[in-house]
């Protein structure tokens, strides 16, 4: 039998058999690895092309999706909140408009207009900020502002958000000079009373005059691990000038305040028709900067973040929505996950009805559909794959059997 030929890769010279694969051309062959290098080659090559250009940002306006192209992104994950998604495609377009013209000597400097999204907790703030990364071609990142406190106590740095936004960005200080940082439940930072506080609040005041210079644009030390366990390790200095902070924070309690201002306002003429026309069910569209200055956060912070938006509590239709039609809606995660044993998942249309409510009757909102789907489809994701069926239909009576069975079910009913 003849032996067969050996083949090699023309540039480091390898054998097929050392090699993953060999990729050929009309003349010659080249393995994974070379062509992975060369691509990386060509990458840097194009980079280095744009900056010689001037060009400091990797993208043009023209290549940019639209503001209605991000709202239209959006809608594909998130159900209503359109207020919210038009703030925040306009934001992140304008960031990108920002970041081209300061590769050109303009005398018009557009500034930065960090964002802030108030709405009560499972209304879609990090649902919102998760699909935005998706789409976006810079560095993102999402920290909790409940870990950190002012310098020197227990708990995170400031810097430590900058750390976050570092890691994503590969520690490339450029790029994550450029990039947006989310920054959840911003509202813990509040102090706790409208009065300046006379005993220290290191979770409060503090932690807000440390980020308002975040905020406003200055060059900050921080720590490339994070925390302050290693004392010694290096600083990197960021510049914030350029980085869009996006806040979010359900501010519990704020359409009291909400109440209680627009009570004081209408006074005088018209105002009877004006408290009339007060949709009380949805408090948060009223929001204004007072009200996130009555709640606690201080007005140089305000100041700081001139877009203010809210998200509207969900409403029945909107979680009977986000159960059946965003992209990778929950009931699609387990029509696929059935799909893989070769199984077909239906539901009666009833048994939505039965999820929401049930929902709604624990108050868990949008974050107890997961959980409430989970308890009804456990045994059958237990038997099924086993079984070989070629079909299954959960049927109402089933739901409402399974969900008593649960402990999700037993311990609402305990309560
Ligand atoms: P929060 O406002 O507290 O940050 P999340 O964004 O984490 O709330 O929402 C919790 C979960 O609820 C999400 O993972 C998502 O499945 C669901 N959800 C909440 N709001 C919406 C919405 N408007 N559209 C689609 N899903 C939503």
């Amino acid at each position: 039998m003849a032996k067969q030929q050996r083949q090699y890769c023309s540039f480091c010279g390898r054998p097929d058999t050392e090699v993953g694969m060999l990729i050929a051309g009309v003349n010659a062959f080249i393995c994974n690895e070379c062509a992975e290098q060369a691509y990386e080659i060509a990458c840097e090559a194009t980079r280095q092309n744009k900056k010689k250009a001037g060009k400091d940002a990797d993208f043009e306006l023209s290549e940019l999706p639209k503001p209605q192209d991000i709202k239209a992104f959006l809608d594909q994950y998130v159900i209503g909140q359109d207020d919210a998604k038009r703030y925040l495609s306009v934001s992140v377009y304008n960031h990108y408009k920002r970041l081209l013209q300061e590769d050109k000597a303009d005398d018009v400097e557009i500034e930065k207009s960090n964002i802030i999204i108030v709405g009560s907790t499972g209304t879609g703030k990090t649902l919102l900020a998760r699909t935005i990364a998706k789409l976006l071609k810079v560095p993102f990142t999402i920290v909790d502002a409940t870990v950190l406190t002012e310098a020197g106590y227990v708990g995170e740095d400031i810097e430590s958000i900058l750390t976050r936004l570092l890691q994503v960005a590969d520690y490339d200080v450029k790029a994550a000079e450029k990039g947006i940082v989310f920054i959840d439940e911003i509202d813990k930072i509040a102090r706790k009373s409208d009065n300046p506080s006379i005993t220290r609040d290191v979770s409060g005041e503090g932690v807000q005059q440390g980020l308002l210079k975040l905020l406003e644009g200055s060059v900050v030390n921080v720590p490339p691990q994070g925390g302050r366990k290693h004392p010694d390790q290096k600083m990197i200095a960021v510049n914030t000038k350029n980085i869009l902070f996006i806040c979010g924070g359900a501010f519990d309690g704020i359409e009291r305040k909400i109440a209680q201002r627009l009570n004081t306002h209408v006074v005088g003429y018209g105002s009877v028709q004006n408290t009339l026309r007060i949709d009380k069910e949805n408090m948060m569209q009223y929001i204004s900067p007072q009200d996130l200055k009555s709640f606690g956060l201080i007005p140089e912070i305000i100041g700081r973040m001139p877009v203010l938006t809210y998200l509207n509590p969900l409403s029945r239709e909107a979680l009977l929505a986000i159960l059946t039609e965003p992209k990778n809606a929950i009931v699609k995660q387990y029509v696929k996950l059935f799909e893989m044993d070769g199984v077909e998942l239906t539901f009666e249309p009833e048994v939505y009805e039965y999820i929401v409510d049930k929902a709604i009757e624990f108050k868990l909102g949008a974050r107890g559909l997961r959980s409430i789907v989970e308890s009804i489809m456990m045994e059958a994701m237990f038997d099924i794959p086993t079984k070989g069926d070629k079909t299954f239909t959960v049927t109402l009576d089933y739901a409402r059997t399974q969900m008593e069975k649960s402990n999700l079910g037993r311990l609402q009913a305990a309560e």
